[in-house]
């Protein structure tokens, strides 16, 4: 049911929690306080230290006082009485509570302490009757707020929502794993995570809802991916020497990470297991190289190769390089992009369907159903959060259980990634090929904007180009476009006119992003100006200057892989942030930037600082997002629910059972919300 309909919301509240991404009734039961206030100890006034929150009971022992210092403002003061202490309850420009309460009378307060010299004072405090646990002695839920909704509005429409509606939810775990790992039922646990009877009982409705979304994220998982969980029957490929005699012949020396990495995949597609391989390695850590010689491996063993990539620049950047690491091998390259002409497509099928291609490197393209190979073997995505686990499992349905690497710059961490590949083998290039120089950072306030655009004007003068990478507004992408229309036409017309300016964005068509991608890279382009389109992997080596407005929005992992973009050739090269946040979180963040250069101990520290509670990651993936399970801290849950999913599945792969009945029910409606169709077949 909408919740619009629910008394008390009405439409336009409800357009408020629709902000925060609520619609139903189920919704509001599954919001998940961000934070608590832990107001159910009641303390003794005299323990606590100076603006210290307390709980305390206390007694109204006098008459209350009003005194005014100055204009617009009144100090109410009511003295009090706490165990063997007294104090005053004082509150600011709120005179109509002078004569609210009676001598005599016992209430429950929740407020800062705050001393006068020997005077205590309760300062502006929540107050209700003993005993009504409402406001003070409980455990208060904290949620995620909008603009015009207030917290204790939320509080209010979920008590009555919890009223009404809670005993339409019915439980969907199977009772044997219930039992199992002792979990809260769901009523209970929806009623706690909210409206905690105890800090026990909080863990314990966490612990259970976290359970239930592990548990239902890793079914629906391994359902997409439709494959039997454990090691699948594989290709051997053949032990050569000829890979080696390519390595030799390279214009560069592999690095050592380099090295480690191809070892770990050659020992995998020499063994008769499927590989599942995930390779990791900063922008620049040299991942192509690594993907070509397992390429080569798998040609040279009569097997086709596929590599896809986000986008058509990409992929044809693969595919000019490939050309040219295999320019004296007899050894046939295409390139499938949805730009081609039909004629030329077709051809391209035929020859690939016949077995006359080697390796096809393309986009989405490659995952219609008319691209059909002769032979499979190995499948390897590029910058794999790019795509959903679907548009992988699609393209490796295209073999037989052929070997499959995915290479990422975006460090996913362990937990992460086991939920997204089970099985999964992770190898890290952990090392940058020598020469490389360091991108030099800075973070400037907006004060230092034309400061900022006079150097990118020398920059420009010595023949270098420069990025500018818009705010990300996240609520609009049609805002976020404006944003960088406005600034591309303020360059353009103004601040750099005597240069050459370009723009780029999210709702331009393909091939028109390309046309511009491909005037800066011809240095038509002085300036590009875009939204973070340009995030995966271009290669400008001319361009030194990457500029980041509102860099606070960004996350640190995205800011260093949109840092990425430069660096790339010869010349010293820039990043400058423009921070437009005073809160210290958000310059510890760019402190973070500045000092280091390694994408993974960017994305640990980040992590750190959003702290706990806050979760990413599956929703870039295509998933449903993670509202309670925290994959730093719920390692021990992911386990179990992964351990319970493999079971599960093992036994009965349709969840045809009763007893999974609702669990079923459960995972396709989650499932069906994030834009996925799950069949269980
Ligand atoms: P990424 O890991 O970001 O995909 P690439 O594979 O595109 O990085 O490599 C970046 C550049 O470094 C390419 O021009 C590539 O030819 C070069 N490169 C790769 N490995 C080495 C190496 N061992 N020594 C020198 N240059 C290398
Ligand atoms: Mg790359």
């Amino acid at each position: 049911m909408n919740i619009q309909y629910i008394k008390g919301v009405g439409p336009k509240r409800a357009s408020r929690f629709k902000k925060l991404n609520i619609n139903t009734v189920e919704d509001l039961l599954y919001f998940v306080p961000r934070d608590y206030d832990d107001r159910s100890q009641v303390g003794d006034l005299r323990e606590f230290k100076t603006n210290e929150k307390a709980t305390l009971e206390v007694e109204i022992i006098g008459k209350g006082n009003i005194i005014r210092p100055r204009k617009n403002l009144s100090i109410l003061k009511i003295p009090v009485r706490n165990n063997m202490s007294d104090g005053y309850l004082t509150w600011f420009n709120q005179d109509y509570l002078k004569d609210k309460f009676l001598i005599g009378e016992k209430i429950i307060v929740n407020g800062k302490i705050n001393r006068v010299g020997r005077e205590i004072q309760i300062m502006n405090p929540v107050f209700e009757k003993v005993g009504k646990m409402d406001k003070v002695g409980r455990i208060i839920p904290i949620y995620p707020l909008t603009e015009g909704l207030t917290n204790n509005e939320v509080i209010k429409v979920i008590k009555y929502t919890i009223s009404e509606y809670l005993h339409g939810i019915d439980e969907f775990l199977p009772l044997e794993i219930i039992n199992k790992y002792k979990l809260m039922g769901i009523k209970d646990a929806i009623i706690n995570i909210h409206f905690p009877g105890s800090k026990t009982l909080l863990e314990n409705a966490r612990k259970r809802l976290a359970f239930q979304e592990l548990l239902t994220l890793q079914i629906g998982l391994f359902t997409i991916k439709n494959k039997t969980v454990g090691n699948n029957k594989g290709i051997k490929f053949k032990e050569t020497i000829e890979v080696t005699e390519f390595i030799e012949k390279l214009p560069f020396k592999l690095t050592n990470a380099q090295i480690k990495v191809f070892k770990e995949i050659e020992k995998n597609m020499e063994s008769n297991v499927q590989m599942n391989r995930l390779v990791q390695g900063d922008v620049g850590s040299g991942k192509t190289i690594v993907a070509i010689l397992a390429i080569f491996k798998s040609i040279l063993s009569g097997y086709q190769a596929v590599m896809m990539a986000p986008t058509e620049i990409l992929a044809s950047q693969h595919y000019e390089s490939f050309k040219n690491f295999f320019k004296s091998y007899d050894i046939e390259i295409e390139l499938l992009v949805g730009s081609l002409s039909p004629k030329r497509k077709e051809e391209i099928l035929v020859n690939l369907k016949q077995g006359k291609i080697d390796i096809l490197i393309g986009t989405h393209a490659l995952i219609q159903e008319n691209v059909e190979f002769n032979k499979l073997g190995l499948v390897i995505t590029d910058e794999q959060h790019r795509f959903g686990v679907k548009q992988r499992a699609i393209l490796s349905q295209k073999g037989h259980n052929p070997d499959t690497i995915v290479m990422t710059a975006t460090p996913i961490p362990r937990t992460l990634a086991l939920i997204l590949y089970g099985d999964l083998d992770i190898s890290i290039i952990d090392e940058l090929p020598p020469g490389r120089k360091e991108i030099e950072t800075y973070a400037v306030g907006k004060e230092m904007i034309e400061r900022v655009n006079n150097f990118i004007r020398k920059q420009i003068m010595d023949g270098r180009q420069a990025y500018i990478v818009c705010p990300l507004i996240e609520e609009s992408e049609t805002l976020e476009i404006n944003a960088a229309e406005e600034l591309y036409i303020n360059f353009k017309d103004n601040v750099f006119k005597e240069f050459k300016v370009g723009l780029l964005h999210g709702k331009m068509k393909s091939k028109e992003k390309d046309a511009v991608m491909e005037e800066f890279k011809n240095h038509r382009l002085d300036i590009l100006v875009s939204t973070t389109v340009i995030e995966v992997g271009v290669n400008v080596p001319n361009s030194n200057i990457m500029v980041i407005y509102n860099a606070e929005r960004f996350g640190l992992a995205q800011l260093h892989q949109l840092r990425g973009r430069v660096g790339r050739g010869e010349y010293q090269s820039y990043c400058i942030l423009i921070n437009e946040s005073k809160n210290p979180i958000s310059r510890e963040r760019m402190r973070i930037l500045q000092s280091s250069n390694d994408g993974f101990k960017i994305s640990e520290k980040d992590l750190e600082l959003r702290g706990p509670g806050e979760f990413f990651g599956t929703k870039q993936h295509g998933l449903p997002e993670l509202k309670v399970a925290n994959l730093f801290k719920d390692m021990d849950i992911l386990k179990a629910a992964q351990k319970e999913a493999i079971n599960i599945i093992n036994q009965d792969s349709r969840l045809n059972a009763e007893k999974y009945r609702e669990l079923k029910k459960t995972i396709q409606n989650l499932f069906s919300n994030s834009g996925e169709n799950l069949t269980f077949n």
